[in-house]
């Protein structure tokens, strides 16, 4: 069985979706592995490396897709790559299948297996798949960074002796994978910091972290899904949450916003008002840029100071530490596989969790429960 590896088209994109440590280990369980010419370079890993793992380097995408029998990606493919997939090959990428119609439908239309890695249950067997974790982490510590670098202040308290310096107050909404990282990543730099999220269940682990936890009674019965997502609010719920948040907001020097509630546009939580009252100076760094943003003002993958406050929109903070992220990327795609393909053969089972969660299309066919409902609430909204 071939795996193969393209190199990745998006703009700015520079992981890869095997390193050669993950393609050794694949190679050692019997797998073939094809890596187009050039795949590892924006992570720094030579077409060499590759070679020195038992991998086969090919000259370009199109001898790749004629070849390989499972293809694995970072991003989802383009409507090019997703015409020259052969039928009945098998894709492994971050899909953004719930968001992705258009897609969804080539792929099955094309007889493509297709796994998203998004679909990947929170379940403890799974973790090691876990690709969204892996890469919010990394959004999460690099939004930070950016936060730290654009202020106009120290993060840490200092006492000097030409006087007393505060530490800054970074707020982190939304308390998931990434606003966790966050949060640590902004108390090791010495701020102090506060948590907020719409699931109270999270209180404890902004604690652990030497934050302090925000608490608003929105009246939300039920927070969270039984998958551990967050639910959407109420028209009503929502627009108390901005109210909240408004009045809070004015407090902070940083605020990083990374709530997001799965194939829903982000929930806004920070309204033009709301950076209207902010500090002059004051950043906010909002990590739901790709799903529409949090904050009213964000403007995807630009910088844009409004009523003296810089907000960063970023996209794809994974990719700018595409050593780490493609080294964990690689290990949950790994991981995967070794799910799908036993003795050198695919074997789905899709009474299988893990199967059931990831796989999107089969046969023809869109199989995955979330994905059909997704679009058919979006048909009859
Ligand atoms: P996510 O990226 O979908 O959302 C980020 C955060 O935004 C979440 O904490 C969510 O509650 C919050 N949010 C959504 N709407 C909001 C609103 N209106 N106001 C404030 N906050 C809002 O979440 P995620 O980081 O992918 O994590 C989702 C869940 O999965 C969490 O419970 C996480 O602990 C859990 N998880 C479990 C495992 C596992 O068991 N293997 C692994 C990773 C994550």
């Amino acid at each position: 069985m071939k795996i193969g590896v393209p190199r990745e088209t998006a703009p700015g994109e520079r992981r890869v979706a095997l390193t050669p440590e993950a393609a050794a280990g694949l190679v050692k369980s019997g797998l073939e592995i094809l890596v187009e010419r050039g795949a590892g370079e924006g992570a720094f890993h030579a077409d060499a490396a590759f070679e020195a793992a038992g991998a086969r380097i090919v000259p370009d995408a199109t001898t790749l897709f004629a070849q390989a029998d499972v293809v694995v990606k970072v991003q989802k493919p383009t409507p090019d790559e997703a015409e020259r997939l052969r039928e009945g090959t098998v894709l492994v990428a971050l899909l953004q299948a719930l968001t992705s119609p258009e897609l969804v439908q080539r792929l099955a239309t094309r007889r493509i297996t297709s796994f998203g890695m998004e679909g990947i249950p929170r379940i403890s067997r799974a973790q090691k798949m876990d690709a969204l974790s892996s890469q919010a982490n990394i959004a999460g510590y690099k939004a930070v960074l950016i936060a730290a670098e654009s202020l106009a202040k120290f993060f840490p308290m200092l006492m000097t002796a030409a006087g007393t310096v505060f530490a800054a107050r970074v707020l982190v909404i939304g308390a998931g994978v990434a606003g966790l990282q966050a949060i640590a990543t902004a108390r090791r730099l010495g701020a102090q910091v506060w948590g907020y999220d719409v699931r109270p269940v999270v209180k404890e682990q902004v604690e652990s972290l030497g934050a302090r936890f925000l608490a608003f009674d929105l009246g939300v019965a039920e927070a969270e899904d039984k998958g551990g997502y967050a639910k959407a609010l109420s028209a009503e719920q929502s627009r108390r949450q901005q109210e909240m948040l408004a009045e809070k907001t004015k407090e902070f020097d940083v605020v990083v916003t990374t709530a997001l509630v799965p194939g829903r546009p982000a929930p806004r939580l920070v309204t033009k008002e709301t950076v209207a009252g902010m500090r002059p100076g004051s950043v906010i760094v909002d990590l739901a840029a790709e799903a529409g943003g949090n904050c009213e003002l964000t403007e995807p993958d630009r910088i844009v100071v409004r009523h003296d406050v810089t907000i960063h929109g970023p996209t794809n903070l994974p990719a700018t530490m595409p050593v780490h992220a493609s080294q964990l990327y690689a290990r949950n795609v790994s991981e995967l596989l070794r799910e799908l393909v036993k003795d050198a053969a695919l074997k789905l089972d899709f009474e299988d969790e893990i199967v059931k969660g990831a796989c999107v299309t089969h046969a023809g066919e869109i199989v995955s429960d979330a994905v059909k409902a997704a679009f058919a609430a979006k048909k009859s909204a």
